[in-house]
């Protein structure tokens, strides 16, 4: 059988989280009635000028700073041109040869608990175009331009993934860190965080890459993988029956789970870019770098390794809880009021709590327990108050709205039982009531003696504490 490789790299299109627009001062609103939010430098009217938005060069530094890239002194706005109803000025502004970010990685943990390090080649700033609609226009299309000139920050890999699933991971760490630095709000179903993924095969050890298809705008990561899986069967199928795949632009169909040609090369737009006229060279000094620097929050990857070193945690606890700075604040904030058991923490957040955020799908932000009320159920559960079986129990309590930890334990009287001669008597009702069984056990069925654990703890209503039923069972079975 032949061997194949696939080479991918991503170019990922990150809306940043600016008030206005890159070039006028609308306002972004997503979802606000169409073309109310374009000023007439968006709907690209003759004689006015573009004045260039401060805040989404900052949110580019930011970037380029945190994933070790070059922030350019010196970078150049260029008009690429193109025909399209929803782009009125007939071009849009984008950088070309001279990008705003030059260069930088990301380090992407892959399933195997291994990491791979991704070059970054560039990203660069330009405006996003407006939006086409084509429902509710019998026949016709409308066009909403609400979306014109939206900042955009394109962020383009080197082609250095080998795997669906290592671009989903790249894909998905490169989200995680828009989103920790606060520059995209990374709503994929909204648009905010897209991917355009380009694609090619070889044979193991070829020296060069193989023609590369561009699957444009796949909004969600599940769609990556498909998209991704789908598209290098296909081009292995194309060569394998002799044939040889073509450079071209397709288009990832989810309903059916298949990607169809939108453009080959041939048809591919000339773009002719050129310097835009209008916009002076972009000129970074060092001092906004600088600010840029200062304004950077504690990124993933030292989150991950300082929560590991500061609370014992593995690597894998360390990552869950540090998916985002919510969740990683939320978690010190346990571990801080309950000041002890960082790991016991660590269960129950990840455990839990994420279960039951993850059910109703809430932030945790709107979550009905917050991190002090967390604690003060942890901490019953240290001082034995309740084990930690019946914690879950009273956990679902708090979050139904029936009070603090301590409030639900005494209004269903769930305190354990750790009262010696109070245990004895319940293994000894326990123990009458079962004499075959216990005739059994004494004869050498050691098994049994789960079964009086268990009749233990049901006649306790669970509230026997478990060590010690173990503990005074052990004994009094011997007779
Ligand atoms: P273009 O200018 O046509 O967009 P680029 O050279 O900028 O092309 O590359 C766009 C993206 O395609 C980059 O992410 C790059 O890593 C990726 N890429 C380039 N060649 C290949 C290839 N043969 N197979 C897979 N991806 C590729
Ligand atoms: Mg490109």
């Amino acid at each position: 059988m032949m061997e194949w490789e696939t080479v991918i790299g991503l170019e990922i299109h990150a809306q940043l989280a600016t008030k206005s627009k890159i070039f006028s001062g609308a306002a972004i609103a997503y979802g606000a009635e169409p073309n109310t939010q374009a000023c007439a430098i968006d709907l690209g009217m003759p004689g006015v000028l573009p004045v260039l938005n401060q805040d989404a060069v900052r949110m580019a530094a930011m970037l380029g700073l945190a994933i070790g890239a070059q922030v350019a002194h010196r970078s150049v706005f260029a008009r690429k041109n193109y025909f399209y109803p929803d782009l009125p000025k007939g071009y849009q502004i984008s950088q070309y040869e001279l990008p705003v970010v030059q260069g930088g990685h990301l380090t992407v943990d892959l399933e195997d608990g291994s990491s791979k390090v991704i070059g970054i080649t560039r990203a660069h700033l330009e405006e996003d175009a407006g939006k086409s609609l084509h429902e509710d226009f019998q026949g016709l299309s409308g066009i909403d331009l609400n979306r014109a000139g939206t900042p955009l920050l394109e962020i383009v890999s080197e082609p250095e993934m080998r795997s669906a699933k290592e671009a989903v991971a790249y894909m998905k760490k490169l989200h995680q860190l828009v989103v920790y630095l606060g520059i995209c709000d990374g709503n994929m179903q909204e648009g905010s965080f897209r991917c355009d993924a380009n694609v090619s095969v070889r044979r193991k050890g070829a020296p060069q890459f193989g023609t590369r298809a561009e699957i444009k705008n796949l909004n969600s990561f599940r769609f990556v993988e498909r998209a991704i899986d789908f598209e290098v069967e296909r081009q292995i199928d194309l060569i394998e029956s002799g044939h040889k795949v073509v450079q071209e632009t397709r288009l990832y169909d989810p309903d059916k789970g298949e990607t169809r040609s939108m453009r080959s090369k041939e048809e591919a737009n000339d773009y002719r870019y050129f310097p835009d006229p209008d916009l002076l060279p972009l000129i970074v000094d060092e001092a906004f770098i600088e600010a840029a620097r200062a304004a950077l929050p504690e990124l993933p990857d030292a989150k991950k390794q300082r929560f590991a070193e500061q609370y014992g945690l593995s690597g894998y606890d360390a990552g869950v809880l540090t998916v985002s700075r919510e969740l990683a604040a939320f978690y010190e904030t346990v571990v801080a009021s309950l000041g002890s058991e960082p790991k016991l923490c660590a269960n129950w957040v990840m455990g839990d709590f994420s279960a039951f955020l993850n059910k109703e799908n809430r932030e945790i932000a709107d979550s009905p327990v917050n991190a002090e009320q967390l604690a003060g159920l942890l901490r019953r559960i240290q001082d034995r108050t309740i084990s930690g079986k019946l914690a879950k129990d009273v956990f679902e309590a708090m979050w139904a709205g029936e009070g603090d930890a301590d409030t639900v334990i005494e209004k269903r009287g769930l305190r354990q039982i750790t009262d010696t001669s109070a245990i004895e008597k319940v293994i000894d009702d326990v123990m009458a009531a079962s004499p075959d069984q216990l005739a059994q056990y004494r004869a050498g069925k050691d098994k049994l003696f789960g079964f009086f654990v268990g009749q233990v703890m049901k006649l306790s209503k669970g509230k026997a504490n478990p060590q010690q039923v173990n503990d005074l069972l052990m004994e009094k079975l011997k007779g």
